[in-house]
This record gives C-alpha cells, structure tokens and sequence, in this order.
C-alpha cells in the first residue's frame, strides 16, 4: 500500500495547481517537508489555460473587487480575495518568470500573448517544488477514514491516501476538459451541499428562431443589455461589445448578462433581455432626433451610428421604410423605432449550453467553508478552492483571480500542520 501523502489536491486546474504550489511552499517556509499529489482525470492538462483569452490566457484584472461576482455573499467573497489580490497574482507569476502586461480593458495577459506561458510556468514550478502531478487518473469518489481521506480512482488504479485534500475539480463548464459536475457528486457524499441552481454562466444565447438578430450574424457593435424584470425592473446591465450570431447572441455584454438572465427568468418568466444599440441614448432622445431628420432619411441618420445591416432590421422590425423622409414619417412607426434602437425586447429560447459556457454559476456555498483556509467546516482535512465554489465573476480574468485566490488560501491551510502535529 502507498505512503499516506500529507495532501492530494483533487483537480489540477488553476485553483488546484495553485493549492499544490501554495501548500509545497507554505511548508518549505517553515522547514517541513510535505508529499503532495495532483491528481487530475484530463489526458491533457491545463486545457481551460490554454483555451482561456483566446489562448492568450487572461490571467487577472486590475481591479478585482466583489463586485465583479455573484453566488456567495460579497463579504464572504470578499475575505479571499484580499487574502491574495491582483498585486500578489502579479508578483507570483513574475517569479515564475510570467510577465503580465496591462490592456486597455484592464485585463491582464501574458507579454508572451501564449497561455502555454502560463501552464508551464505552473508545472515547472510543482516540479520544482517536488509536487508529482498525476494524470489521467480521476478521481471516482472520496471518504474520510479515521483522520485521513481514501481517494478512489475511477478506473481502478490502486486508491490514494492523504491526510488532507484539496478539493479543485472545476465547475461544469467545458465538460470536455475533464470539469463535468463530478467534484459536486464529491463535495455532496462528504457532507456538503451544493446550491439547489446549478447553471451556465458568461454563455451566449439563443435567440428564438425567425428574430433578425440571427440574419445579422457577423455584426458586432457596443450595446448596453439590461436584464429586467416582468415589472420593468433593472436587474443587471452591461454595456460592451456585442455580437450577433447565427444562433443568437454573444459577445462580453451578453456573456456577463447571461447568468442574471438565466438565473431571473426561472424566478420570473417574464423576465427580459433588453438591448438599448445606442448606449447612453435614450427612447426620448432618438425619438427627438427622429422628430428632426429634416431632409435626411431615417437610415441616413441611424447608418451614422449603426451599422447598416442592423439599421436595416430594426426599420423592417419596425415597420418604417428606411427610405422615409422628415415629415413623412408617422408618429407610431417613428415611436416602434425609436423603441427598437433602445429598448429592443429579445426573445430568447435558450442558453448554449455547458459546452460553450465560460464558467458554471453555483455549487459549494462558501459559508460551509472556514474562509481563512477554505477549510469544509463539515469535513475537517478537507478544503476546496476555485469554481467548485458558489462564485462566479464577470469576464475579464476575474474567474482565474477567484481560482489563485481560492487556491492559494486552500493549500496553505491544508498545509498547516495539524494541531495533532
Ligand atoms: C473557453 C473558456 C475561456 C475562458 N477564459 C478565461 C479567461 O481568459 N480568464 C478568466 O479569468 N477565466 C476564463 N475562463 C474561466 C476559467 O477558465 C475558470 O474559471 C477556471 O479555469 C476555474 O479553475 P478551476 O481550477 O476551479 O477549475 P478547472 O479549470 O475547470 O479545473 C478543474 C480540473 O479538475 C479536473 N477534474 C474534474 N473532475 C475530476 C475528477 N473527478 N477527478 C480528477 N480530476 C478532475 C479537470 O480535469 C480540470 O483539470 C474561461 C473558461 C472557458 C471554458
């Protein structure tokens, strides 16, 4: 039978490869020697690194605050971040020899442009650090046996024994990855509980069959898309890039807008997708300048700040002919426009599903963790770290920011020694 390891950190992803190096190096610092374990069940490694950015990697934000998440409470969420903040993921991967440039949207990337960079710079340092990175072996279920936790593979392999685990198997998202749900089945028979919604989130959507925004496919603009509720009620809004698509909608707006979408519409099911197409314009606003258009033509004046295509579709949609003049233009077509151009209802039929989803939205509440070591407050020995958590974050490099933060804090508490010595 093996040696029982000191920790096995289940899932080597960013939360996961980060506990193993945080928990190596927290004991190194105080002069012990500890035998950690990665194991992950993916035949390549690291693959949502290297996907991630455009395979650029989007490593981090410059400014990460709770703000930029939902799930658990801010506070909670809050309380580690700070434990490991932008400065200190900066500081980290240049010791690794990682530059990280600044770009003008704030997120952060390797000066490589190549996320392979980032990856390796991880796996150089676990070998470094002594760290055996384990894999394809997943992992088929966990239980605690006496002070110890015995790790059953999936396919057989003799178990893995450890006193402590770091539990870092990921969301749903990507399932090909290797992140399919599994670690939730994981956190659930040692005593946690996951949130009753599970759900895609920064996931484009699909926009119901025959609507124009799927003849548009190809046209990309800065929209602002509001979630609103069946009362009219402002739930979410993000104004960014948005993309139209054969199947519907995409682009970091909607992204970022999906989750509150998906997550209000189960509550309410008249909850909406609104696009205003002219941030910072008004129904007033482009009803006044519909008023005035003098001799121009109503797609004279929208071709200027639109593009064409989508011009075109909202004057069809709203039943004016783009050819129309100043005075000829009637009150109602003219107001159905003006509606159009900034509150322009979706109807939407679905999601794209995990396969195309960015991050998952649920899982282990934090406040079923001690927040100073991830440490399950159910299962002691056992902490967790990353998107297995109920934290998701905008996009823009706060997901990874959630996955150091989470891993960091989780492997220097599992490296602690424990109070029996
Ligand atoms: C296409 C795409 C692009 C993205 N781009 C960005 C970006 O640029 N910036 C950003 O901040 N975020 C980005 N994200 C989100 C980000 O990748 C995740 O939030 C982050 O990877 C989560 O880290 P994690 O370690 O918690 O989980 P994961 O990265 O999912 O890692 C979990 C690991 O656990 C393993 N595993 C799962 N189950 C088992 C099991 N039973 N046994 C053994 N191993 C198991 C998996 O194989 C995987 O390696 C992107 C996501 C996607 C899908």
């Amino acid at each position: 039978m093996d040696p029982v390891l000191d920790l096995a950190v289940i899932g080597a992803g960013a939360a996961g490869l980060m506990a193993a190096i945080s928990g190596a190096r927290a004991a190194r610092e105080s002069g012990r020697s500890i035998r950690v374990v990665a194991l992950d069940g993916a035949r390549t490694l690291g693959a949502k690194i290297l996907v991630a950015g455009g395979g650029r990697c989007n490593v981090t934000h410059h400014a990460v605050d709770e703000s930029a998440y939902a799930g658990s409470t801010p506070g909670a969420i809050r309380k580690v971040l700070r434990a490991f903040d932008v400065a200190r993921t900066v500081a980290f991967f240049r010791e690794l020899g990682v530059e990280l440039k600044r770009e003008e949207t704030g997120k952060l990337f390797p000066v490589t442009d190549d996320a392979r960079t980032v990856l390796d710079a991880l796996l150089r340092e676990c070998r470094r650090l002594g760290i055996e990175v384990r894999y394809p072996w997943r992992v088929g279920s966990v239980r605690a046996e006496g002070d110890r936790f015995v790790i059953e593979s999936a396919s057989g392999a003799d178990p893995v024994r450890a006193r402590r685990v770091v539990l870092a198997t990921g969301g749903r998202s990507l399932p090909r990855s290797g992140s399919d749900g599994h670690g939730y089945a994981i956190a659930r028979a040692l005593g946690h509980s996951t949130t009753e919604r599970i759900l895609p989130a920064l996931v484009p959507l699909v926009v119901r069959d025959g609507h124009f925004v799927r003849s548009l496919s190809g046209v990309t603009l800065p929209a602002t898309v509001e979630v609103r509720s069946a009362t009219g009620k402002r739930l979410a809004a993000f104004t960014n890039s948005t993309l139209c698509t054969h199947f519907g909608l995409s682009g970091p707006s909607v992204l970022d807008a999906s989750r509150y979408y998906l997550h209000a519409r189960l509550d309410d099911p008249g909850a909406a997708l609104v696009i205003n197409w002219l941030p910072g314009e008004s129904f007033e606003s482009i009803d006044a300048v519909l008023q005035n258009l003098g001799p121009r033509t109503v797609l004279g004046v929208l071709r200027d700040r639109l593009p064409e295509r989508l011009a075109r579709a909202l004057c069809e949609s709203a039943g004016v002919d783009p050819s129309t003049r100043g005075a000829s233009l009637a009150r109602g077509p003219r107001r159905a426009l003006a509606h159009g151009v900034t509150g322009c209802v979706i109807p939407i039929d679905s999601d794209r599903g995990y396969t195309y989803a960015e991050v998952t939205a649920g899982g282990v509440p934090l406040d079923e963790l001690d927040l100073a070591t991830m440490e399950s407050r159910v299962r002691p020995g056992l902490h967790l770290a990353g998107e297995i958590c109920d934290v998701d974050g905008r996009i823009g490099g706060f997901n990874f920011q959630w996955a150091w933060a989470g891993g960091f804090v989780a492997g220097r508490g599992a490296a602690a020694p424990s109070p029996a010595g």
